[in-house]
Parts: structure tokens; C-alpha cells; sequence
């Protein structure tokens, strides 16, 4: 029995076949996303399969300029605790099993590692992930949240009210998953929730967050989960707004695998100011 070989899968190559990969630089993916709780209508799974869905319709529609790494599925939850089910990874330990990550892609050659994010919280801990790996090797990692890739084009065909609409189990992520898995949405479920308090500088959006970060326990500002408006949600807007992605991420891979700095130029006038740390070494992989 074969199910096919997809050449743009990291782990479905021979190490040789990886290995010559490495001439031609193809972009690395990491997608990640958590097990964690989305209201009563959703499954725990949405972050893991819309980041996972996402990052394969990339790799599928342009195998020769990106590999997928094995999808990492847990994520930083522990605001999240109060809901059965969700599974939480310290915001220490996912830092470093990402940097780790990171760090070995280049040790293998490769010099750029995008992390495409299905879930907010982890915002915070890959930008430090990613900020290691360009310390602490040649590489450079980027790393964003999937729906930024779309921002305008969420912004002009979202129903629900900005702030609040699409935060958690919300408009986009209940429409995504209609789009990609329709059968495991239970609609009849779906409920608006908006107890967040109104604020002019504490809201949550992925269309735009407030200006001032504050994460409560999430039980703290939903009663089921959800934060937002599944209600107006439609696996048609799931399905325009996944293609979008798909075409936005396509266009990210190509720009992140030509883009180039200035090389990394030491300016102490003195040789002995670098030599303290090994982390600071200009030439450390
Ligand atoms: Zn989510």
C-alpha cells in the first residue's frame, strides 16, 4: 500500500535526498498550533488544522521552494486551564523545544525557518524563539500568526463588530473550520460571547489587538470559550479567506527566500570585546 510521497514534507525526503536540498534553499515551515478549548461548537483541534491545513495547501501548490517540517501540535495554555481538554505547554519549555527545532534545521544547512502560528498565545514565545535562532545560528526564522496574512481582507468582509468579533472561536476561525472540516462544527452550539469588558486600551481581536497587552485567565472573560461571534460565521467566507491565506503565505515564502540584509558587521574597534561569550560570536552556527 502506498499513500504517495510529498516531496515538500522535511520527513518524507531520504537524509541524502534532504541533504542536496540544501543548494537550492527551499524556505523551511514549521506550523504549530494547541489543543485547547473552542467553545461548544468547535472541536479542540481548530488551531492545529486550519495552521496545518494552511502551510500544506502552500507546500502542494509550490513543492520546489518550501519543506514542511511534521506539524507541532501543542501550545502555550495555561490562562486556558480552567477548560477540560486543553493541554498546556510552559511558555519556558515551548521556547526552547522551538529554538531547538530551529536550531537544528540549521544545522543542517538551511537559512530560512518560517513558523506560521495557528494560535495567539504562542505569539509571544516564537518571536523569542525566533529571535534565538538568528542570535544563535546563520539562519534567519520569522514568525507570524496565520491570519495576519489576510488582515485587509478580513477587515472588509468580516459581519461581526470590531473589537471583539473575532477573537477566540470566533467569525474566522468557526468559518475556516466550516470550510475545511464542516462536518465537526455543531452550529446549533455556536454562542455569541462578548464578556470582556468594554475598553478603549484592554481588547482582543485578530483583526487588531488593543494597544495595551493584559491576558487574564480566559474563564475570566467567557463563559463558554468562545470570545467573539461564531453566529454570522459561513464555511463560504471560511473558503475565500483560506484561499487568500494560501495565496498571501505563497507570496511570504518567495519574498522570505530571496530577502537579504546587510551582513552582520562587528563595530568594536577593539577584538577583545567579542570574545567574552560564545553566544555573541559573529561566526557561531
Ligand atoms: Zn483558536
Amino acid at each position: 500500500m502506498s499513500t504517495g510521497v510529498k516531496r515538500w514534507m522535511w520527513d518524507q525526503l531520504t537524509s541524502p535526498e534532504l541533504d542536496r536540498r540544501v543548494a537550492d534553499q527551499p524556505v523551511i515551515v514549521l506550523s504549530i498550533g494547541s489543543v485547547e478549548d473552542h467553545g461548544g461548537h468547535l472541536p479542540m483541534d481548530v488551531d492545529n488544522l486550519e495552521s496545518r491545513s494552511l502551510c500544506e495547501a502552500v507546500g502542494e501548490q509550490i513543492p520546489e521552494e518550501m519543506l514542511l517540517l511534521p506539524h507541532f501540535p501543542y501550545g502555550f495554555e495555561t490562562h486556558h486551564m480552567d477548560y477540560p481538554g486543553t493541554i498546556d505547554v510552559k511558555a519556558e519549555h515551548l521556547l526552547e523545544v522551538i529554538a531547538d527545532i530551529g536550531l537544528s534545521v540549521a544545522h543542517h544547512g538551511f537559512r530560512r525557518l518560517l513558523i506560521c502560528n495557528g494560535h495567539g498565545s504562542n505569539m509571544p514565545v516564537l518571536d523569542l524563539a525566533a529571535r534565538r535562532i538568528n542570535t544563535n545560528s546563520e539562519a534567519l526564522c520569522a514568525s507570524f500568526i496565520w491570519p495576519n496574512l489576510i488582515l485587509n481582507q478580513i477587515k472588509a468582509e468580516r459581519e461581526s463588530v470590531y473589537p471583539g468579533g473575532i477573537a477566540h472561536a470566533g467569525e474566522l476561525e468557526t468559518s475556516v473550520y466550516l470550510h475545511l472540516n464542516g462536518d465537526a462544527v455543531q452550529m446549533e452550539q455556536a454562542q455569541k460571547n462578548f464578556h470582556f469588558p468594554e475598553s478603549s486600551f484592554f481588547y482582543h481581536d485578530l483583526n487588531g489587538m488593543g494597544p495595551i497587552n493584559m491576558a487574564p485567565w480566559h474563564s475570566m472573560i467567557s463563559d463558554d470559550g468562545t470570545v467573539g461571534d461564531p453566529t454570522v460565521a459561513s464555511a463560504e467566507k471560511g473558503r475565500r479567506w483560506f484561499d487568500a491565506a494560501v495565496q498571501s503565505m505563497i507570496g511570504l515564502v518567495r519574498e522570505f527566500r530571496t530577502w537579504q540584509a546587510l551582513p552582520r558587521t562587528d563595530h568594536h574597534a577593539s577584538s577583545l570585546a567579542t570574545s567574552t561569550t560564545e553566544v555573541y560570536q559573529p561566526d557561531r552556527v
